[in-house]
Order: structure tokens, then C-alpha cells, then sequence
């Protein structure tokens, strides 16, 4: 089979035949349909300082797919074949007390699919069982390979009540700009994206931003003033791992606000605790998605009208991934999807 792998400990990434996976104890073997690249790929590509800690190549890279069950390892009896299918990429210990308590995104012996073991850009993938999320019929193949990371902005968003409220979004990257979706479907008033880059802002207008600010451009405070937020920010999703962004974030927040922190910061961040503790703000940080609960409920939020079309702005076939990851790299699109049906 093609597979697009992390061949040596070295910048780049090639598509080389590979052996079809085999299919052990308690695995399902899938036949891949669609894959996006996430922001976790290009460290990957790039063999940046993160990735060369997170893996030991060769590995085929890719956790954020669709695709069909085609085989069924010893001990699977629930599944059929032919079920479309999509995987929670965090393999978990299930032995540990987060996994025993229904908190398995927080197990800290997690390990990533198409990181530390081989991922979805190929024709196939071996996955855990317990790994599998079983599609319903209402939800195609390439939106379905962007579930992962749209989870992640689920996860985010819903962490607070936002009815009513005035949401700001730091970072219009693309879970950023999901969450802005979720945020109005799930009844904010105000769903403000902050963010520098002018193709950003306008892909968050188009997921259902009320408002967008070029905070390189223009001054926050004027904005929240003209878009009628008297009284500080309701909920704020840090989303963009920019410490002056999280900083402005908290300054801006209203006394008994809320804050949910995705974004992942490049250092110690110093941030001005008077914020926090004399506005009682509530700060949370959120990791994966909460297994599978995050999962049946984006589902949901599709299948009631969620409407995250807009984010995918290029399709690729699988063999053109060098282009595609070219796309990724310059930033001026959202999700970017490959398409592994080669024959
Ligand atoms: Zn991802
Ligand atoms: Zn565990």
C-alpha cells in the first residue's frame, strides 16, 4: 500500500509502498477514505524540536481520518464489516485512575496514532477497538476526517454556558474558527475572533463571527466599546498559544468570567494574576477531546444543522500530499483534506 511516511530523523516526509498493517489482538484493520493534515503534521515535517522528542522514525504520519472497516483482529465481535468509522487518536493505558474514571483523554500514558504509532496517511491503519467512533450515515467521509480537531474546538467552546453571552475567540486558526460555529450555534450573542491574519479573519466571518479585529491593526478596547460589550468578555477561548494574546485576554474579561486555554504557549508565559484573582476569573485548560463524549456530540451538533463546510477550503488527492502540505505551510487556508480512494 502508499503510505506517506516520516522516514529518518530528518526535516521532510516521503509516500513509499509500505506493508498492509497487520491486524493484531483486540485492532480493527481500516481502509482510509479521507485524511486532514493538522498543525501536529507540519512539526512532523518539519522535525522541529517537538517532534523530534515525540517519535522514533519510520512511522507513517496522519491521525485525523476517516474510513471503513475491513477487518476484524481476534476478539473484536461488535463491529461489522463495511462500518464507516473514524479514530480518537489518543491511545490510552485503560488501566490508570484517569482511564478507570471516564477521564481517558487524561491519561498521562497516552500515546498518538500517526506519532508514536503508525497513522492514518496511507491506504490502511491498524487502530484499537476502543479506539473507533462508528459514523452515522448523515456525515461524509471528509467532513468526518475533520473530527478530531473540530472535537478539540468542541471541547473548548462547551466547556462553559455560552447562552447569551459574549464570546471572544483569540486565534482564527482553524479550531478557532470551528469554535466560533459552535460558539453561535450554541447561542452566544456575541462571537468575537481576534486574530492578524486578514484570510483568517474572513474564514471566521464565513464559520459565523457577529465580529473579526486585526489586533495588529486596531485597538481592542475601541472595538469591544463599538460592538456593544459593556461589561468585559463573558468567555474567552485562548486558541492561538501567543502569550500577549493570552495577556490581553484576561485584561479584557469581565469580573466572574470564564476562560478555556487550547492554545499551547512556546514558553513560561507571565501573565498579571490580579486579573484572575480580583476579577475570580475561572481559568480551564482543555486537552483532546473527552472520550467519546465529545465525539457523540459533534455528531449531534452536525446532524442539528452544524454547519463547519466552510473550513475544509482544499481537497488533494493523496499523491499530490507534497503540494497539499505546501498549502498547510503557508497558512492561507483552513483544513486541508487528502483523498486516499487511489483506485
Ligand atoms: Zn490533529
Ligand atoms: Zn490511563
Amino acid at each position: 500500500m502508499k503510505a506517506i511516511v516520516k522516514k529518518r530523523a530528518e526535516k521532510g516526509l516521503v509516500c513509499e509502498d509500505c506493508p498492509i498493517p497487520i491486524c493484531g489482538h483486540l485492532e480493527v484493520l481500516l481502509k482510509v477514505k479521507q485524511v486532514s493534515i493538522c498543525g501536529t503534521d507540519l512539526h512532523i515535517d518539519n522535525w522541529d524540536a517537538w517532534a523530534k522528542q515525540a517519535m522514533k522514525p519510520p512511522t507513517i504520519i496522519g491521525h485525523e481520518f476517516s474510513g471503513e472497516v475491513v477487518e476484524l483482529g481476534k476478539g473484536v465481535t461488535d463491529i461489522e464489516i463495511g462500518s464507516r468509522a473514524v479514530v480518537e487518536g489518543h491511545v490510552t493505558c485503560g488501566a490508570c485512575e484517569q482511564c478507570l474514571s471516564g477521564t481517558r483523554h487524561l491519561c498521562p500514558q497516552t500515546y498518538g496514532i500517526g506519532v508514536q504509532r503508525d497513522g492514518g496517511m496511507a491506504e490502511y491503519v491498524a487502530v484499537p477497538r476502543e479506539n473507533l467512533f462508528i459514523l452515522p450515515d448523515s456525515i461524509p467521509d471528509h467532513v468526518a476526517a475533520i473530527l478530531d480537531p473540530l472535537g478539540n474546538a468542541a471541547h473548548t467552546a462547551l466547556s462553559f454556558d455560552l447562552v447569551g453571552k459574549d464570546i471572544v475567540i483569540s486565534g482564527a486558526g482553524p479550531i478557532g474558527s470551528m469554535a466560533t460555529a459552535i460558539a453561535r450555534k450554541a447561542g452566544a450573542r456575541k462571537v468575537i475572533v481576534l486574530d492578524i491574519r486578514k484570510y483568517r479573519l474572513d474564514l471566521a466571518m464565513k464559520m459565523g463571527a457577529t465580529h473579526v479585529v486585526n489586533v495588529a491593526e486596531e485597538n481592542l478596547d475601541e472595538c469591544l466599546k463599538n460592538f456593544g460589550v459593556q461589561n468585559g468578555i463573558d468567555v474567552g477561548l485562548e486558541m492561538s498559544g501567543n502569550p500577549e494574546a493570552l495577556r490581553s485576554l484576561l485584561s479584557h474579561m469581565r469580573p466572574g468570567g470564564e476562560v478555556a486555554l487550547l492554545g499551547i504557549f512556546p514558553h513560561d508565559v507571565a501573565i498579571n494574576w490580579g486579573d484572575v484573582i480580583f476579577k475570580g476569573l475561572k481559568i480551564k485548560g482543555i486537552y483532546g477531546r473527552e472520550i467519546f463524549r465529545t465525539w457523540f456530540q459533534v455528531t449531534r451538533l452536525l446532524e442539528s444543522g452544524l454547519d463547519v463546510s466552510p473550513i475544509i477550503t482544499h481537497q488533494f488527492s493523496a499523491l499530490d500530499f507534497q503540494e497539499a502540505f505546501k498549502v498547510m505551510h503557508e497558512g492561507a487556508c483552513g483544513k486541508v483534506t487528502l483523498n486516499w480512494d487511489l483506485v
